[in-house]
């Protein structure tokens, strides 16, 4: 099987638009979501739409959970926060009730999909650090479990002593257990400013993560256009 993952689009659909041709090209199975299609940019409902209608599985990301108020608001920054609540405003009843039954994790043959983590996904914490990865892992049923949440990509390893790498071609150890952060769509914060998704053949045992190009300042524009935080905008240029 070929798995391409997405997730932390966060309602930047001229991003999201890039990745879906790119992933076309290059040809998959199946299509995998790993959440956040909503917040911080200006088109949260055609990101529900595509994702709705491309993706094979999907779950929740915190700022999807928030948005339907499904978790507080309490720990997202002030821009972050502006953006969930004229996200809000922008949706139909049924977009809302679509990020409403999003599953926290979702497992796939020997793939597991999670926003955040294998081991407490409803509490949002961070794969960081190696200890975070040793408690992820030991929760951890399937081979491979893909990520995203902290919108760097990066790939833990279950190998004695862990470890982890930051490149973009890997052999998976079959033996091992693998935890995947794709990256992100529409809010790389990695100081690489082009969108991310994973791709993996479990035939070929091999992992790639990606980088697109997209057409930023179009994305940036709307942003502005729409009335949000100027912030959400200007960091795109930067992959912050
Ligand atoms: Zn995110």
């Amino acid at each position: 099987m070929r798995y391409a993952v997405i997730g932390d689009i966060h309602g930047n659909l001229v991003a999201l638009e890039a990745v879906l041709a790119a992933i076309e090209d290059e040809g998959a199975d199946a299509l995998l979501c790993v959440g956040d299609i909503v917040g911080y940019a200006a088109s949260p409902v055609e990101c529900i739409e595509l994702v709705r209608e491309r993706a094979d599985h999907v779950v929740a990301g915190n700022h999807d959970y928030g948005t339907v108020g499904k978790m507080t608001l309490e720990y997202f920054n002030v821009d972050a926060r502006d953006a969930v609540e004229w996200t809000r405003e922008q949706l139909t009843e049924d977009q809302m009730q679509y990020l409403r039954e999003l599953p926290l994790t979702e497992a796939c043959d020997d793939v597991l999909l999670v926003h955040s983590t294998p081991d407490h996904p409803e509490e949002f914490s961070y794969i960081q650090t190696l200890y975070d990865a040793a408690l992820a892992f030991e929760a951890q049923e399937q081979h491979l479990a893909f990520v995203g949440h902290s919108h760097v990509p990066i790939t833990f390893f279950d190998s004695d002593p862990l470890d982890y790498y930051v490149v973009n071609e890997l052999n998976l150890p079959p033996e091992e257990k693998v935890i995947v952060n794709c990256g992100s769509v529409g809010q790389p914060r990695d100081l690489d400013p082009r969108s991310a998704y994973a791709l993996v053949d479990t035939e070929e045992g091999r992992l790639y993560l990606r980088r697109v190009d997209y057409d930023i300042e179009k994305a940036a524009r709307k942003i502005l256009e729409a009335g949000l935080p100027e912030t959400n905008a200007h960091r795109l240029y930067w992959g912050r």
